[in-house]
């Protein structure tokens, strides 16, 4: 049902926003090695303006609308190149979940996947490039064939963790073609890539979230 529903979509950001807090050191570290250093404090950053944000959103019965929301503030609190990649992909997964009219596992699927594309029309990133895409690619495509199987939510959204997981590791024998560690070339070869690396770790969390 309808507050059930919004319940469930609450807790689960609030679990995103715990684990990017967390995860500020870890990607603080790892941006310093390939980037510029400050991917940890903007993931930390999203989560404090959404947390600081959340009560106040008035259209909390829809979720497309809390999409939204979220991606207007970190549009407007996250510098760098993850602060526009990540409004757009919050804002084509609104969109999506619009045009869905329903708000099951197979919507979010859907608009997890159309997210991903707008990530990927924006920076100009394809899959072996080197950047998140490279996580939340193998994640949208493993949750879509998932469900395509006849899998429950839990086995799709474990599926799609394991995919993003393997696809963040997989980085590190990849040469940047996007972004600051471009820049390095060959010399970002053993590290994996931070914006990668934090989908994976977020995507965990909506699934740990869920499964409580
Ligand atoms: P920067 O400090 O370089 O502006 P951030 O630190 O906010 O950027 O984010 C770095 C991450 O953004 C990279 O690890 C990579 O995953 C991702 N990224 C960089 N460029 C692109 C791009 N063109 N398309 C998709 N993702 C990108
Ligand atoms: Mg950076
Ligand atoms: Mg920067």
């Amino acid at each position: 049902d309808r507050m059930a529903a919004d319940a469930r979509l609450r807790r689960v950001i609030e679990a995103v926003c715990i684990c990017l807090t967390g995860a500020e050191a870890v990607l603080t570290d790892m941006d310093q090695r390939v980037g510029d250093g400050d991917l940890g404090i903007s993931m930390a950053r999203a989560a404090q303006g959404i947390r600081d944000e959340i009560d106040e959103w008035p259209a909390e019965t829809d979720p497309a609308a809390v999409l939204r929301a979220m991606s207007a503030t970190i549009r407007r609190v996250v510098g760098g190149t993850s602060g526009p990649l990540y409004a757009i992909l919050l804002m084509r997964a609104a969109a999506t979940l619009d045009a869905a009219k329903e708000n099951g596992v197979r919507a979010w699927s859907a608009a997890f996947s159309a997210a991903v594309e707008g990530v990927s029309e924006l920076g100009g990133a394809r899959p072996g490039d080197r950047t998140m895409i490279d996580a939340l690619h193998p994640a949208a495509q493993a949750l879509q064939a998932a469900l395509d199987g006849g899998k429950n939510q839990e086995a799709a959204l474990a599926a799609a963790v394991e995919a993003a997981v393997q696809g963040a590791a997989q980085t590190a024998s990849m040469k940047p073609r996007r972004g600051r560690s471009s820049y390095l070339g060959d010399r970002a070869l053993g590290f994996a890539d931070p914006g990668a690396h934090a989908v994976a770790l977020w995507l965990a969390a909506v699934r740990d979230a869920l499964a409580t």
